[in-house]
């Protein structure tokens, strides 16, 4: 619902600003045509004129706001580096994979095996993770 909102936001000061200027017309008609007394026509052309100015300048405002979240988030996606974006989601996911002892498809740790073998640094399952007392990377 909130995801590029900034395009939305575009989108919806375009609405606003077309539906207050009709209704600002409409407004002002309405006051002078089928208002009984007719309201003075000078006053029905300046809330017409008024509603649309506003209407206008409004829109501008809620315009320029999306449209500096749109172009922030195209910033974004050019200055943040798809790799080290990419290693920040999977560090912050569950690693799954094959294990590089056992060879079963599960969910994987990070583990640190140091034996007499010198230190090695393997994606394992949580039993082979136990079994050979890896020490968590
Ligand atoms: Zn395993």
């Amino acid at each position: 619902m909130y995801k590029h909102v900034g395009t939305k936001l575009k989108a919806f000061a375009e609405i606003w600003c077309v539906l207050g200027v009709l209704g600002s017309i409409a407004a002002g008609a309405l006051l002078y045509l089928v208002k009984k007394p007719p309201m003075a026509l000078q006053y029905c052309i300046a809330i017409a004129v008024g509603g649309i100015i506003v209407s206008i300048l409004s829109s501008w405002g809620i315009y320029a706001l999306g449209d500096i979240h749109a172009k922030l988030e195209r910033l974004e996606d050019k200055l943040i580096p798809k790799p080290n974006y990419m290693s920040y989601l999977e560090t912050n996911q569950p690693l799954r994979g094959q294990c590089e002892i056992c060879g079963k498809t599960t969910d994987l740790i990070n583990a640190k095996i140091v034996d007499n073998l010198g230190t090695r640094y393997r994606k394992v399952c949580r039993e082979c993770f136990a079994a050979n007392g890896c020490e968590e990377k």
